[in-house]
């Protein structure tokens, strides 16, 4: 199964959340979108959504880009 993520080029890190490419590709686009969802909603974020929006928090301003390993 293939799985997709982020991978920071400035820090050679990554991160593999269980969601799909096209989650992943929205969440990239509309991260400040989803931080302010975060703070209004009582519920909290998905599992994959807080992990994801943290690694691109850690890597604010750095290279991330999605990638995808079989
Ligand atoms: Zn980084």
């Amino acid at each position: 199964m293939t799985r997709y993520g982020y991978y920071c080029e400035d820090c050679n890190k990554s991160i593999y959340p269980t969601t799909t490419r096209a989650e992943l590709a929205w969440l990239k686009d509309r991260a400040h979108v989803a931080r302010e969802v975060a703070r209004h909603s009582s519920g909290g974020l998905d599992h994959w959504m807080a992990e994801a929006l943290a690694f691109l928090d850690e890597h604010d301003g750095h290279s991330v880009i999605s990638i995808e390993k079989q």
